[in-house]
């Protein structure tokens, strides 16, 4: 049973370790070894593929409105992904609704 929670506490780790690089690799900007990296932990963590996937899809939407992403809404996805990626709900807020 321990190795179970050490297992979740390191899968936990590499999260919060592959996160903040989600975006860069969508938007193409990883270098090789990072990329194999995150590359990995994607198929491996279903969480995190799905905050990729999400990601890539949100950010083709913005660009099919023809202008660049203002950073308020980048902010907005990437609180948004967090909240995806954290789906289980473990002492944080529920989603908060789009837009008033
Ligand atoms: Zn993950």
């Amino acid at each position: 049973m321990t190795v179970r929670i050490v297992q979740r506490v390191r899968d936990r780790m590499e999260c919060m370790r592959v996160r903040p690089l989600l975006q860069s690799l969508v938007d193409g900007q990883l270098d090789d070894a990072r990329r194999e990296l995150v590359a990995t932990h994607l198929e491996a963590c279903r969480r995190c593929g799905l905050a990729a996937s999400t990601y890539r899809a949100l950010k083709e939407r913005l660009r099919g409105f023809g202008q660049p992403p203002d950073p308020d809404a980048i902010a907005r996805l990437e609180e948004f992904i967090d909240q995806l990626a954290d789906e289980h709900g473990e002492g944080g807020p529920p989603p908060v609704t789009e837009r008033p």
